[in-house]
């Protein structure tokens, strides 16, 4: 009751819930308190979280910050909603996002843009800025997010918190509505790398209702947070440092490798010849594959249909035109025209093959270092519209994330100070399934 008087006090500034949970949250609350008071002991039990608006709650909106999801309610829950929920974590709401989970400002959303509570001018990142906002103004201790390219971390950076995108097929997508299948991963948003821990513990593990989904066994991630790092070899990209990151944030980061070899690391220099092209990459598998997922929002199956049609064609040309919005449209156009016929390999093959080199990359470098450490963002956090009307500016914006979505490698994102009052973050990036050494390596920092 104490977060949900704090959520309307002070969410009308932020804006980062779409909706509140309150009777659910109470009788999940009631159900905690009961099962604790049967001798339960879970850290998860009675935990107040909420989720970003792309995961699918029964009975409640997921609208995926979109018009044309407006009234939507899911008939299901999503997998990792069901576990959060059987662990005994109480939910207080869905949180506000990037339309689709298309950006990196949470400005897309059809529900206004959420602000960054360490300066209300600025954007908190995205596209769970939701997500970010409400556990940095501690609304809430923890929340689910989702990274396709970075809308975990980046989010995370920006507003002083840490966040961690797991292996692909770690955490089940299902009910986690699509963007880029091949990329989208759940994960938790909380302050430390503990609470992390706590949260992908509850959300990890095989779901045969995903078919990308691992089937292999959870590692303990509390038990790893307690690891010595003597001996760690961490590598530095050459590629992370050059022109393009803002020399503050250069050397914050630098400042938190020092910290590091204080506590027994070892540093080497390493290349990612390939990063140079992720960005284009990226941008043309992202879209490809959001433009066939967004294909089932036409005006008939869900949420939003326009006025008087005058025949099907008219209905899904009005109802998915008023219905998307404008980053959203770009997007499905894009992803249509690289994907059509005459142009499939020119950009849509090309772009698979880049995946190729930027995956054997990290997996060339990871036969020299245990973990990859460099900035989260090249840049603070910006005002809220400076980038509105120029896409690949901000496009540019998820340099150092998305590289870790294309390979489908961990990655976490850690706070590393302040510059002029706001957070800058640091990423850890490790292989497969080695999410229990991203969480260390950040628990033993913090
Ligand atoms: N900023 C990236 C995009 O707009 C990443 C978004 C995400 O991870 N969902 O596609």
């Amino acid at each position: 009751r104490t977060l949900l008087a704090r959520i309307a006090q002070l969410d009308p500034q932020l804006n980062s819930f779409i909706s509140v949970t309150e009777e659910l949250a109470l009788s999940q609350a009631k159900a905690a308190d009961a099962r604790r008071a049967a001798g339960e002991n879970g850290a998860l039990l009675g935990a107040p979280l909420a989720h970003k608006d792309l995961f699918c709650t029964q009975d409640i909106l997921t609208s995926c910050g979109s018009k044309i999801l407006g009234g939507f309610k899911a008939p299901y829950n999503a997998t990792v909603v069901e576990k959060l929920a059987s662990a005994g974590a109480v939910t207080l709401g869905k949180l506000n996002m990037d339309e689709f989970a298309m950006g990196s400002a949470n400005e897309s959303s059809h529900y206004g843009p959420v602000k960054n509570p360490w300066d209300l001018s600025r954007v908190p990142g995205g596209s769970s800025g939701g997500s970010a906002a409400a556990v940095a103004a501690r609304l809430i201790p923890a929340a689910t997010g989702t990274d396709t390219g970075g809308s975990i971390r980046q989010p995370a950076a920006f507003t002083n918190l840490t966040g961690i995108k797991p292996t692909y097929g770690r955490v089940s997508r299902w009910g986690m509505i699509a963007y880029a299948s091949s990329l989208d991963q759940g994960g938790p948003l909380a302050r430390t790398a503990e609470d992390c821990a706590l949260m992908l513990a509850g959300m990890a593990g095989f779901d045969a209702k995903d078919s990308t989904c691992v089937d292999q066994p959870v590692d303990d991630y509390l038990a790893a947070l307690q690891q010595p790092l003597a001996g760690l070899r961490i590598g530095l990209p050459k590629e992370y440092f050059g022109a393009g990151l803002d020399s503050r944030i250069a050397d914050k980061v630098l400042a938190v490798v020092e910290e590091l070899k204080k506590l027994g690391a070892t540093v080497k220099e390493i290349s990612l010849p390939n990063m140079q092209h992720a960005i284009p990459a990226y941008y043309v598998i992202a879209p490809a594959e959001a433009s066939s997922n967004l294909s089932r929002f036409d005006g008939v199956r869900f949420g939003y249909r326009c006025e008087n049609p005058k025949d099907l064609q008219d209905l899904y040309k009005r109802s998915r035109g008023e219905g998307f919005g404008a980053e959203v449209k770009r997007r499905i156009m894009v992803g249509t025209y690289a994907l059509s016929a005459g142009y499939y390999d020119a950009y849509y093959l090309k772009a698979q093959k880049i995946r190729r080199l930027i995956k054997n990359d990290f997996v060339a470098a990871f036969n020299e270092v245990d973990v990859i450490l460099g900035p989260t963002t090249p840049n603070l956090a910006w005002q809220i519209g400076a980038k509105n009307n120029d896409p690949v500016a901000e496009y540019l914006e998820d340099i150092y994330t998305i590289t870790a979505n294309l390979a489908g490698i961990p990655g976490l994102s850690m706070p590393a100070g302040f510059v002029d009052g706001l957070p800058v973050g640091v990423q850890l990036l490790a292989p497969y399934f080695q999410e229990g050494r991203l969480l260390n390596v950040a628990h033993q920092y913090q």
